[in-house]
């Protein structure tokens, strides 16, 4: 039978393979974006408890109304926004479902998007398979700034969508005031829409502040925002997670939603809604990781890898032009066979896999696994 592969140049992700060649070689993972330690036993419990209380069926399609209520409230008290629980958030099963969902539910064939590598891998192949075209605009280190010139270049009659995700996987950069006002200069009276990933939100470090869209009334009304409650709470694999969106692209959104997961899980949207309660349990996450990235950052400065800036996420890139001149997804085989590594070779985040010599690491891990990494790494 014929095949006509939607996705021909999609082949295994390098998250894949660079975690099964960790595992091949029992080497410490710093590639995947995931915690080494568990998650609250508080959430935990209270999953427990609403699953022995019978809370096991279908959720309501958009979500349970009183975690929905709780992040209206969140987002009016962080970023003085209004979001209506009704008709404005839905719960899904996780940021990447959320981003999909957004896509199918405007982008028509011939759509053109623009996409800032590196970037996040799911979005290119969305947007792709929705029959649209992603138009990337590709960012250098060390500091990754957006030339909003070579923006505008590419905006046409048929650009859709701009998609942007601060802080940023994978490189740790924000947008800031300018960045934001350049936005919303672009998009005004256009019909561009914006996808806003916001999943890293409460992991911004040094005295920076999230900018999330949603505070910018011109952005919030032809914006998506993305959330990860994985993210949020150190259970990456629960995937449970939200969008925000003006009604009218609500309607949409729900249209799609649906019909690709109709609902999420129970007693896990009435966990998290009772844990959001308690706003210490997302407000204190940026102190907790700037813990882990003060500690690895300064171990990592008494090797040859040299650090670029971190200023959000929790991954840290380094460049490594002191220790060799080969290839990044090179240097990530080698430091995970030779010395027991796994990092990510960031051109894997680019759609034309531009080598700039930076890998990623993630620092969402234990002290310790910290510590025995870079006493690792130190000996490159
Ligand atoms: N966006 C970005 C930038 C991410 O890094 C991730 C997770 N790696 C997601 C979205 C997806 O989050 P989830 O696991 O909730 O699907």
């Amino acid at each position: 039978m014929l095949l006509k592969s939607k996705l021909p140049n999609v082949g295994t992700t390098i998250f894949s393979i660079m975690s099964s060649l960790a595992e091949q070689y029992n080497a410490i993972n710093l590639s995947q974006g995931f915690p080494d330690y568990d998650c609250s036993p508080e959430l935990v419990n209270l999953v427990d408890h609403y699953m022995k209380k019978g809370y096991n069926q279908y959720a309501p399609m958009p979500g349970l109304l009183s975690l929905r209520e709780r992040l209206s409230d969140k987002q009016r008290k962080l970023h003085t926004s209004e979001y209506n629980p009704h008709t404005e958030i839905t719960i899904t099963a996780g940021g990447t479902q959320a981003i999909f969902t957004a896509l199918a539910s405007v982008i028509q064939p011939g759509d053109e998007v623009l996409i800032f590598d590196p970037a996040y891998d799911s979005y290119a192949p969305a947007v792709t398979v929705m029959g649209g075209i992603v138009k990337s605009i590709e960012l250098n280190p060390p500091d990754y700034k957006i030339n909003w010139q070579d923006v505008r270049k590419l905006i046409n009659s048929k650009t859709r969508m701009i998609i942007i995700n601060s802080p940023n996987n994978p490189t740790g950069i924000i947008l800031d005031e300018e960045d934001m006002r350049e936005l919303i200069s672009i998009t005004h009276n256009s019909d561009i829409l914006l996808l806003s990933d916001e999943v890293y939100e409460h992991l911004v470090y040094d005295g920076n502040e999230h900018l999330s869209v949603s505070r910018y009334p011109e952005l919030k009304e032809r914006s998506f925002i993305t959330a990860s409650f994985g993210k949020l709470f150190h259970n990456t694999g629960w995937k449970v997670g939200y969008c925000l969106a003006p009604e009218w692209l609500m309607v949409e959104f729900r249209k799609v939603h649906q019909f690709l997961v109709f609902s999420v899980n129970t007693p896990v949207q009435y966990a998290i809604s009772d844990f959001l309660k308690d706003e210490k349990n997302y407000l204190d996450l940026s102190t907790f990781f700037q813990i882990k990235k003060n500690f690895f950052s300064n171990l990592l400065k008494d090797t040859r890898f040299d650090l670029l800036p971190c200023f959000g996420s929790y991954f840290q890139s380094v460049q490594y032009a002191r220790i060799s001149d080969e290839k990044d997804t090179d240097l990530a085989i080698r430091l995970i066979k030779e010395f027991g590594v796994a990092s990510i070779p960031v051109s894997a985040f680019y759609s034309k896999n531009t080598d700039h010599h930076v890998l990623r690491f993630c620092f969402a891990k234990k002290q310790e696994t910290l510590e025995e990494a870079v006493y690792r790494l130190s000996k490159v």
